[in-house]
């Protein structure tokens, strides 16, 4: 692997704590396609930014829940990079109600994005991971699959789900040279809790033990250390990352 550019592929990249971490895997010199499913325009302006980073970039369409598109994406960055060697899962959504008011749409909805997604793209990922006998793993869950979450049975569910699915995943390909870890951060300041109203913010801002949110940035450092070629020992680990909120 020395000497060669890397290159990664991180679904959700274009915006919240996806674009934090397309930003770091850039500045550690790593060549980065941004997976984002609607809008354009962001991840376009995304691959310029990278690119006068002096590293390779690309944005790819494609919603995580389709197999034919995450299919269409794998090839795109076969074509475009040759090769691939870190996968970000991190690609993600909420749709919150209780269960007594949840339909199955909702439910199947978020189960099919956090939980099928990655599903999908580690699959195609060990297409190329295995043959070269290197890869790395990096999916996103939360602390919500660790605790749950009034309102967050289906978004509980998915996560804790990521979680056993790449405790399996690391076992099966332990020898060879693929790793595959959870990162599994508490309150992010992104898009998706700026949807949490106002007073419950505050109370969560309360319980948080250093007492603020975190910053997507905080999360990409996370990401970038298991993303390193030293990091090779490291594989099945859950990681937490919230201010003291959960501690396992
Ligand atoms: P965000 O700001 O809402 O960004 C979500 C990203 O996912 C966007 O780039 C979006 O692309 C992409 N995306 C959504 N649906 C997709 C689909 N079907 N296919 C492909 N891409 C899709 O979210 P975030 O807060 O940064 O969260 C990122 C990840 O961290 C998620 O997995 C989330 O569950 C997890 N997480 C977040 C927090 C938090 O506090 N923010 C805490 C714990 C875990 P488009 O805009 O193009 O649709």
């Amino acid at each position: 692997m020395s000497g060669k550019r890397r290159t990664a592929l991180v679904t959700g990249g274009s915006r919240g704590i996806g674009k934090a971490i397309c930003e770091k895997l850039a500045a550690d010199g790593i060549n980065v396609a941004i997976g984002y499913n609607r809008d354009t325009e962001t991840a376009e302006k995304l691959v310029q930014e990278l690119r006068s980073k002096g590293v390779e970039a690309a944005a790819l369409q494609g919603s995580v829940e389709n197999l034919y598109e995450v299919k269409r994406v794998f090839d795109q960055v076969k074509e475009i990079f040759g090769t691939l060697d870190i996968l970000v899962n991190n690609a993600g959504i909420t749709a919150d109600k209780t269960l007594v008011k949840m339909e199955r749409e909702t439910w199947l909805r978020v189960i099919q994005i956090n939980l099928f997604g990655t599903y999908h793209c580690c699959r195609e990922a060990l297409q190329a991971m295995l043959p070269q006998g290197y890869g790395r793993i990096i999916n996103v869950s939360s602390i919500i699959g660790l605790t749950g979450n009034v309102g967050q049975s289906n978004y509980a569910a998915s996560k804790a789900g990521v979680i056993g699915f790449t405790k399996s995943l690391a076992l099966e390909v332990a020898t060879k040279g693929v790793t595959a870890n959870v990162v599994a951060p508490g309150f992010i300041e992104t898009e998706m809790t700026k949807k949490i109203p106002a007073h419950i913010y505050q109370k969560i801002e309360e319980s948080i033990p250093m007492k603020r949110f975190g910053q997507p940035e905080e999360v990409a450092r996370l990401v970038a250390f298991l993303a390193a070629e030293e990091s090779a020992y490291i594989t099945g680990q859950v990681y937490g990352i919230n201010g003291g909120l959960y501690m396992n």
